[in-house]
């Protein structure tokens, strides 16, 4: 289903790439900026639009680069409620993007504008217990041209732009970091896709080494942590991360994140009845929190087949977000089903039956 001699992606380039592939063709700064220009903003599909390019360099482009979207394979939901995309990448694997409408709470505010929830690998090496993604174990790294991908067909398929981004849909973003940063680049550029650095949110599961690497980025991204317990004995049961990166570890990355960014961060922290939702975790998280500054964003855990893990009563549920309010913490805990961003991208996962019968179906 290859094809065998596959051009790299026009969409894997920063501008500098740009620059510096006309350069060592002779062409001025000028060429590089009606590329971008025909590539992020008019949306070309063809080299042979590129109407004010000279032919042969429009020749020269068309030998080296590929124009070629992310193919739609399947396509869940309607244009105002959560839409999920499923792509087949060029080496057949899948991947998942969800959109998730205006007007849906996040962050202890409100959006009016769309949110993409974006993956950044096929699968995850972390093995956190609870998550859907991981079960299938780790594929590959995603290219930069596969995560910003997500986006253009995300805005190719509504035809309006997408104003937040979160990189919470499957795989580690952390653990891709290179790219992930070359991605955010482009994104996030005047001549890109121009996506407020303010309105990306990275969430990690707790890389402290590479938080800190982020950290230096001249960009003001957000950071969210995927915290989901309060005490190393409860964050190691669930979260096999967490022997390596400890609590102590990780907060203290999260001061330098912290030093560096003048930036709150948002602790996620899923609520899985027994595991995790005594009030001595509440209570330790709220001293985490307090001592970071950060807000807590409470997620009812969502069943995943094959998991025994379940989310609390409702009662237990405000008990601990009461517990985070008394001790002046900001927190939120929202329940609707499928409405919460974490949640609907937290559940990502390729079914390995259906991804195979839609790569038969569609690999003709
Ligand atoms: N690896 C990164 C990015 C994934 S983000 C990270 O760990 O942050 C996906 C978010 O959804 C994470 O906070 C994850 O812990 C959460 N999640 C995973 N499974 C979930 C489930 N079944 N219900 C609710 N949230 C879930």
């Amino acid at each position: 289903m290859n094809d065998p001699v596959r051009l790299p992606s026009a969409f894997g380039m920063t501008l500098d790439d740009w620059i510096e592939w006309g350069q060592s063709r002779g062409q001025s700064q000028f060429r590089a900026k009606q590329i971008v220009q025909w590539l992020y903003e008019k949306r070309a599909k063809s080299w042979d639009d590129m109407s004010n390019l000279p032919q042969a360099l429009r020749d020269e482009l068309k030998a080296a680069f590929s124009l070629e979207r992310l193919p739609v394979v399947r396509l869940t939901g309607s244009k105002d409620t959560t839409r999920k995309f499923l792509f087949r990448l060029h080496d057949g694997r899948l991947v998942e993007t969800v959109k998730i409408p205006a007007n849906v709470h996040f962050d202890g505010g409100q959006s009016d504008r769309i949110t993409l929830c974006v993956s950044s690998q096929v699968g995850c090496a972390y093995d956190c217990k609870f998550c859907a993604s991981g079960l299938a174990g780790f594929t590959r790294n995603l290219e930069v041209e596969e995560i910003v991908g997500q986006v253009m067909a995300a805005e190719e398929d509504s035809g309006e732009s997408v104003r937040n981004l979160v990189f919470m849909g499957m795989g580690e973003p952390l653990a891709n970091l290179t790219r992930l940063t070359k991605a955010i680049a482009i994104l996030n550029a005047p001549w890109g896709l121009n996506i407020g650095a303010r309105h990306m949110t990275v969430s990690t599961s707790g890389l402290a080494p590479q938080i800190e690497k982020l950290a230096d980025l001249p960009v003001q991204i957000r950071l969210a942590i995927s915290l989901h317990g309060a005490s190393d004995e409860v964050r190691d049961q669930i979260m096999p991360v967490n022997k390596k990166y400890p609590l102590a570890r990780l907060f203290a990355a999260l001061e330098v994140w912290r030093t560096k960014k003048k930036q709150k961060i948002t602790l996620e922290y899923i609520l899985i009845e027994g595991v995790n939702d005594s009030l001595d975790q509440a209570a330790l998280l709220a001293k985490r929190a307090r001592a970071l500054e950060a807000k807590v964003n409470l997620i009812p855990y969502n069943t995943v087949e094959g998991l025994p893990w379940k989310r609390p009563s409702e009662r237990q549920q405000d008990a601990f977000l009461g517990a985070l309010t008394r001790a002046g913490v900001v927190a939120t805990l929202r329940r609707e089903k499928g409405h919460d961003i974490s949640a609907a991208c937290g559940q990502l996962r390729l079914q390995q039956e259906t991804a195979e019968g839609i790569v038969a179906a569609s690999g003709k």
